[in-house]
């Protein structure tokens, strides 16, 4: 799963907008952060298999990151990172705990049984990828209906629509490059790629709130249009 991870941030934004969307987006996928610079380490093993359907990763050893365990910890030191570090409200810090696991619940989803119950214990995975079309629908789908829920709040506080709907436009879009150049090449430059597209996002995330951007109708621009 890739832009599908968005949906918990665009969810959580609207439940809890205290924290910077940037932080919902980089906790959706933190677990995949740590895995790209693992990958690239060469502690968790990934190898491209063109055979299979879907996504053609097979990701044979992934046990600091994508276990059940290891899904936890990183859950739990998001929540304190955003906690303490960021100074975030104790709701907000506790949602983005809940953003950072719900990677692995969507993980759970669509991987081949690759997520490891405990480390060394059976594999857990439900294979959705097997079946690209309904996965690809699903991911967007997500994206879809909790960017509804994100967009219907911003309007609500007044913002402007266009920042947001410019947002889940890139996400889909990514989505689509995603589809149409499947992951190739060694861990590293696969680990590189997969970093790079995750900083891209929470870049846009952090552009979409920025003030200049963001203030909707309270901008004396926004003023001058009417
Ligand atoms: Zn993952």
């Amino acid at each position: 799963m890739f832009v599908g991870h968005y949906s918990a941030s665009l969810a959580a934004k609207a439940i809890e907008p205290r924290a910077p969307l940037w932080t919902y987006v980089i906790a959706a996928q933190l677990m995949d952060v740590g895995w790209a610079s693992l990958v690239m380490a060469g502690v968790e093993k990934v190898r491209v298999d063109p055979s299979l359907p879907g996504s053609s990763l097979d990701l044979y050893h992934m046990p600091w990151t994508h276990s059940l365990p290891g899904a936890l910890v990183w859950s739990l030191a998001g929540a304190l990172l955003a906690r303490v570090v960021l100074k975030l409200p104790i709701r907000a810090a506790l949602l983005i705990g809940a953003v950072v696991f719900s990677h692995w619940l969507l993980d759970l989803l669509v991987h081949r049984p690759d997520l490891e119950l405990w480390v060394g214990g059976p594999k857990l995975g439900l294979g959705l990828w097997n079946f690209p079309v309904p996965e690809q629908a699903v991911e967007i789908g997500l994206v879809a209906v909790a960017g509804a829920w994100w967009v219907g709040q911003r309007v609500r506080q007044g913002r402007r629509i266009w920042p947001a709907a410019l947002f889940l436009a890139g996400l889909v879009a990514l989505q689509i490059v995603a589809m149409l150049a499947p992951p190739g090449g060694d861990p590293v430059q696969m680990g590189a790629t997969t970093l790079f597209a995750y900083l891209v996002v929470a870049f846009g995330a952090w552009l979409v709130e920025r003030r200049s951007v963001d203030a909707g109708e309270r901008l004396p621009a926004a003023a001058s249009r009417a």
